[in-house]
């Protein structure tokens, strides 16, 4: 008995698949109990290419069992982001490094959650709850109120020196050696929430039209609902980490805020 799921690879995976399944959806009949890994790898693409799976949207491990009518989207690494520069950092092992900044700093939390960091912000957090969040869950303090990381709670904190935001940000990498656990644009820019990629046949409807006509590549945030696609602002920033993260001062900034994004 057989199932039959259809399958959609993204960019450089396709090399590995029969031309006629390139680029597109196809329909495929998988043995029963058959999972990703086995139907992958048996429509001709490694694994270890392999970064993510979606079946019917939602992101599954290697050892899901396909059924009838499944949905297979399969991401190659970093395929969402496409900063090929940042892939030697993926295999070193991470600290746990999250911060919380105070209400002056919201450019730079923004800036922050950019480059992938857990970063809590939120203009109307006074310092009692900046320090309690801060120790309860173990966060760096960024803040340029030397009073409050004299706080006996706050164990961690990071007086910030630069005024603009993008300089406050190369400071931060500076001083806590970011750049090699930096995962730029995995993380909402608005809500801190982790972002996951999607299928734009699955968000097409939420986009505007010339958005829908320039752009394959979608990732969506969970906790706010905003798309996010590689726009002219994703652009920008992109330049802004890639001068953080290879030497050099950065000729590129912004003072962030914003983004390409649309609500539900
Ligand atoms: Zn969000």
């Amino acid at each position: 008995m057989t199932a039959t799921a259809t399958f959609r690879f993204y960019a450089e995976l396709n090399d590995f698949l029969a031309p006629e399944r390139r680029g597109r959806e196809f329909t495929c009949p998988c043995a029963r109990a058959a999972t990703t890994k086995h139907m992958i790898e048996a429509l001709g693409v490694p694994h270890t290419e392999v970064e993510f799976v979606l079946v019917n949207g939602e992101s599954v491990g290697f050892e899901r069992a396909l059924g009838d009518g499944d949905r297979v989207a399969v991401y190659p690494k970093c395929e969402m982001l496409d900063v090929t520069p940042l892939l030697r950092i993926r295999d070193r092992a991470l600290r746990e490094t999250r911060f919380i900044a105070d209400a002056h700093l919201g450019g730079l939390a923004h800036l922050l959650r950019m480059t992938g960091f857990d970063t809590l912000y939120d203009n109307h957090f006074g310092d009692d709850e900046i320090e309690r969040l801060a120790a309860s869950q173990g966060r760096i303090v960024l803040t340029r109120d030397r009073d409050l990381l004299k706080r006996s709670a706050i164990t961690h904190g990071c007086y910030v020196r630069a005024l603009r935001s993008e300089l406050q940000l190369r400071e931060v990498f500076d001083r806590l050696d970011l750049a090699r656990s930096a995962q730029p644009f995995t993380r909402c820019l608005s809500c801190n929430t982790p972002l996951r990629a999607i299928d734009k046949m699955q968000i097409a409807a939420r986009l505007p039209p010339g958005v829908r006509q320039r752009y394959e590549r979608f990732a969506v945030c969970d906790g706010c609902q905003r798309v996010f696609w590689e726009g002219t602002h994703w652009q920008r920033m992109r330049r802004l980490v890639d001068s953080l993260i290879m030497v050099g001062p950065s000729t590129h900034g912004t003072d962030g805020a914003g983004s390409h994004a649309v609500g539900r």
